[in-house]
């Protein structure tokens, strides 16, 4: 099978020939069709974050295929079932958190795509009770986002703890905040959209942001008091001005919900404004099994888009560099096997 390979932190992914691995006990055996390029990839093959992945690793942690074998003992996937392997490869099931519906929280967790390989390769081995079933209606290419970008944006709404009529401020509009946007206008917020390119506000208001505002020509923090304020900020961007803006734009009993992860990101903020406004401060990673559930569930009921490209694993490093020079519109997807890919084919067609 095809891989693409991290050998060593900084240096180019090679992609190259391996074994088709076979599945242990609890785990199957995916024939991979798509998996979407995070960020977090980017940062896994550059090894940029304090807990650095075991090399070589194989990284990909949007990946959706066609289950190929089952291993001992798994009973509850079959052979033939189309699922998604999230960030979440695997959590204890016994702990505090998993028993208590915060499974993204378990210390005993590991993740595909950076403490195991993942789906940067034509198949991968996954525990079987975490690889996700991809519903009727969720094509293999729109399911690759959403379980990451999708179900990520999507917890990050529900910790905001959004209700009808308040005001949603999404900052980056990508991968992600393509989605944040839909997800945030599903629970009745006002949505406003900020980025620094007018292609992305664009594509914004395309997906139904109520407001766009240009953080490079407009002054963000009064172009969002103008709107009466945010009642919850979602940070997705990295620039470290965008932290602060954020704070800034809330109103009060605000939320800031911290999702990006800036290599060596400090947040810094007043004390006093925080507690006077009774600001709250949140992290939000990923979402667990039954979110991204949810997160499918709403996609078959046509309740939102996903904004893709296809590439060629080949192209993995070129890839790479067209996700950081912000030069496309939301999510590269890698498309494998592209027998098995009639809607896939037919949107390459489309964007080329
Ligand atoms: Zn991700
Ligand atoms: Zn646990």
């Amino acid at each position: 099978m095809r891989a693409a390979v991290v050998e060593q932190f900084g240096s180019p992914a090679t992609v190259e020939e391996r074994a088709i691995p076979q599945p242990g006990p609890g785990q199957v055996l995916v024939r991979l069709e798509t998996c979407g390029l995070c960020h977090t990839d980017i940062h896994a093959m550059n090894g940029d974050w304090p807990v650095k992945p075991p090399l070589p690793l194989v990284p990909g942690h949007e990946g959706v295929g066609i289950i190929e074998e089952i291993g001992a003992g798994v009973t509850t996937r079959t052979v033939g079932q189309r699922v998604a392997m999230p960030w979440l490869g695997h959590a204890c099931g016994e702990c505090r958190y998993c028993v208590d519906g915060r499974e993204n929280l378990c210390e005993q967790q590991y993740n595909n795509g950076y403490g195991v390989d993942g789906a940067y390769a034509e198949y991968m081995l996954a525990d079987a009770r975490f690889a996700v079933p991809v519903p009727d209606g969720v094509t293999p290419l729109d399911a690759a986002p959403l379980t990451c970008a999708g179900v990520t944006t999507y917890a990050a709404v529900k910790n905001a703890r959004v209700t009808p009529g308040e005001t949603v401020a999404v900052f980056g509009i990508g991968g992600l905040g393509h989605l944040a946007v839909q997800y945030a206008r599903l629970v009745g917020a006002k949505v406003i959209a900020v980025d620094v390119t007018d292609e992305k506000l664009q594509l914004a208001t395309e997906l139904g942001a109520d407001v766009v505002v240009n953080a490079r020509t407009t002054d963000v923090v009064e172009a969002i008091r103008q709107q009466g304020g945010a009642d919850a900020a979602i940070v997705l961007a990295v620039a470290p001005s965008v932290f602060r803006q954020a704070f800034d734009s809330l109103n009060r009993g605000g939320r800031l919900v911290l999702v990006s992860l800036p290599a060596g990101g400090e947040l810094t903020i007043p004390v006093f404004d925080t507690v006077l406004k009774g600001i709250s401060v949140i992290g939000s990673i990923v979402g667990t099994r039954q979110d991204l559930v949810e997160v499918f569930a709403l996609h078959a009921l046509g309740r939102t888009r996903v904004i893709t490209q296809t590439r060629d694993l080949a192209d993995v490093n070129r890839s790479v560099e067209e996700v950081l020079a912000g030069s496309v519109p939301a999510r590269l997807v890698f498309a494998y096997h592209t027998a098995d890919l009639v809607p896939v084919t037919e949107a390459v067609e489309t964007v080329s």
